[in-house]
């Protein structure tokens, strides 16, 4: 728990969220400025700052992340049609919450390359 750190507050319950799915390591909830008709955010419940910071001790809990993706894909009707996981890490990649997320992006055509 990082006291600065909105996610840790969402993980906390300390911030009003609905989640979309819920265990002891890991909490999926809506991006708050969806873009995309499905837009999930992945987190771990460990306050891990970017992938930078992810450690071999780290490897199960990021292989759940990846495997509940798979899932919510699946169970949300996209997994066929496809959809787009982003991990920002940084100022050139425009992460603006320091708190370890994967979005789910699905419902829509993304083009390539990113902007
Ligand atoms: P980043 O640019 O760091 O990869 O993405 C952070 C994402 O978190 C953004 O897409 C932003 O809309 C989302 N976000 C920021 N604050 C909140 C919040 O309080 N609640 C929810 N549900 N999403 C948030
Ligand atoms: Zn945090």
């Amino acid at each position: 728990m990082n006291d600065n750190c909105i996610f840790c507050k969402i993980v906390n319950k300390d911030i009003e969220t609905e989640f979309v799915y819920e265990d002891d390591d890991i909490v999926v909830f809506k991006d708050i400025n969806s873009q995309a008709p499905i837009h999930l955010l992945f987190i771990p419940k460990k306050h891990i700052e970017t992938l930078n910071d992810i450690s071999d001790e780290d490897s199960v809990l990021l292989s759940k992340m990846l495997m509940k993706i798979r899932d919510v894909a699946k169970s949300r009707g996209i997994a066929e049609d496809g959809y787009r996981v982003v991990v920002n890490c940084n100022r050139n990649a425009g992460q603006e919450v320091f708190h370890l997320h994967a979005h789910l992006l699905g419902g829509r055509g993304f083009s390539w390359p990113p902007g």
